[in-house]
């Protein structure tokens, strides 16, 4: 077991290394994920589906190869059960896809690798929708930190994998914080690249003017592999950006010399603990400290961001989960006629929160409504937009906290919607800009960890993992697998 803790201690760049210098095989590591899920899933429950054998047949297909593979497919891999993967069921936390199994692998599993070797899909909030992973219809996710805590959400199952040792590296979704709040409340680095970087191809929608894939990481370099690994245009995605693919992990190590990096005074007043405030703050004097020019900046429509999200999101998701109806997909509850059978499967299908959600998006739409709620919030966001643009004319990069709170404890929020849509104060408006986003862990409070988020303009991924990097450094924080 000691040689397996010390191969669970590898970041996923390293691990890689290993495997390719000979010196480890991929069937190796494939184990040593399936023996941690084996000995702390049943307390953590990070997976929906685990997938041991699956992952050590494709382990040892990689290993018998011609090794002209990619670098990183012989890293195993937590992949949120969001993603569609082939023959593999695929739930979304729902009770209503509990036997749903996809008929291909979803596009940034593709541009992964041809096979990739993947530990498990992980537990989420019913269809993406919650801040603490208690929306699943599989029971909630733990904190590895702090078993009586949540993970935060929805990518929660992905990040306490992540943080606990189930993997070394996972994929997230992120519409209004999802890979960012999870990654923060477990101690690791999540990245939302920006709005069409990694194609939807395969990624089952919740609002689909905001979805991403980003990678969720034990450090920042592992960030930018992971990026380069699903990133690509699509043309089965008509949103996925044709922009070519940087080298994401060049510019790395170049250090923030001369960068302008503002502190957003939106997202540092009353509402935010004060020990995540502190905690941002010194990793801002920390960047400062190591050559960047720091100051505040202003995103005036910010305080309106949660709104105009909680309209956008569930006007959007009321539209896509119309397509769970009994008769494509998933669940289909008999009943007389075809409306009876409609309304039975989604009356047991979607749980509590994907029912709020699908009414107020389709009130928000309904007509009469929907100038007053609907288009009102699309000029909101154009706001938010032009915010960003104004700050970005003035600093390369904007720093906040990620999520307003440490993580907090199972049940604290569930019977109290508003309470938990306030998690995502910070997160929202880089979703609602399209702009990337990155959370790094910057240190403790209240013994648990705290996110600091950094945000740049659309495409300038290369520069925020580069000042996303030296804010890992001066935080000091380690990477330590829990519990
Ligand atoms: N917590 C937010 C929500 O419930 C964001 C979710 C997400 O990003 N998928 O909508």
């Amino acid at each position: 077991m000691a040689g397996q803790s010390g191969l669970l201690g590898l970041t996923a760049h390293e691990l890689a290394k290993k495997i390719e210098a000979g010196e480890l095989s991929a069937r190796e590591a494939a184990e040593a994920a399936n023996a941690r899920v084996e000995e702390v899933d049943t307390q953590v429950n990070a997976f929906v589906t685990p997938t041991p054998e699956l992952a050590l047949e494709r382990a040892g297909r990689f290993d018998a190869g011609n090794g002209e593979r990619k670098l990183w497919e012989g890293v195993p891999l937590v992949v949120k059960d969001v993603l569609s993967t082939r023959g593999v069921r695929t739930t979304c936390g729902s009770k209503i896809l509990e036997n749903f199994e996809p008929l291909y692998d979803a596009s940034a599993l593709v541009n992964f690798g041809e096979e990739p070797i993947m530990v498990g899909k992980s537990n989420m909030d019913e269809f993406a929708m919650g801040s603490s992973t208690e929306n699943s219809a599989y029971g909630p996710t733990r904190n590895p930190w702090d078993l009586g805590r949540v993970p935060g959400g929805s990518s929660g199952g992905s990040a306490a994998a992540v943080a606990a040792g189930e993997g070394w590296w996972a994929l997230g979704t992120d519409t209004g914080g999802s890979v960012r709040q999870p990654a923060a409340l477990c101690g690791i680095v999540g990245l939302k690249p920006t709005y069409g970087r990694v194609s939807r191809y395969g990624l089952i929608a919740f609002g689909s003017s905001l979805d991403v894939i980003g990678p969720m990481t034990r450090d920042v370099r592992d960030s930018a592999l992971l990026l380069q690994a699903i990133a690509g245009h699509d043309p089965r995605d008509s949103t996925s950006a044709n922009v070519e693919v940087p080298d994401y992990l060049s510019e790395l190590d170049g250090g923030v010399e001369g960068l302008r990096v503002g502190v957003v005074t939106e997202l540092m007043d009353e509402r935010i603990d004060a020990g995540v405030r502190e905690v941002t703050r010194r990793v801002a004097e920390g960047l400062q400290s190591a050559g960047a020019e720091v100051g505040e900046v202003n995103l005036p429509h910010a305080y309106y961001a949660l709104e105009a999200y909680y309209i956008i999101a569930p006007a959007e998701v009321s539209s896509n989960l119309a397509r769970f109806d009994g008769v494509r997909y998933g669940l289909r509850v008999p009943a007389e006629g075809v409306h009876e059978m409609y309304r039975r499967t989604r009356e047991e299908g979607f749980g509590a929160e994907a029912k709020r959600r699908i009414m107020l998006g389709t009130y928000a739409l309904s007509s009469g409504y929907y100038d007053a709620y609907y288009a009102q919030a699309q000029k909101v966001r154009t706001k938010i937009i032009e915010d960003f643009r104004a700050a970005y004319a003035r600093y390369d990069v904007l720093i906040s906290p990620t999520a307003p709170s440490v993580a907090f404890e199972l049940g604290a929020k569930t019977g109290d919607p508003l309470a938990m849509y306030l998690q995502d104060i910070c997160a929202v408006p880089a979703s609602l800009a399209g702009v990337p986003a990155i959370s790094i862990p910057g240190g403790l409070s209240e013994g648990l960890p705290v996110g600091v988020q950094l945000m740049s303009d659309h495409f300038t991924e290369p520069m925020l993992l580069r000042a996303a990097r030296t804010a890992e450094q001066v935080a000091g924080f380690e990477f330590a697998m829990k519990p």
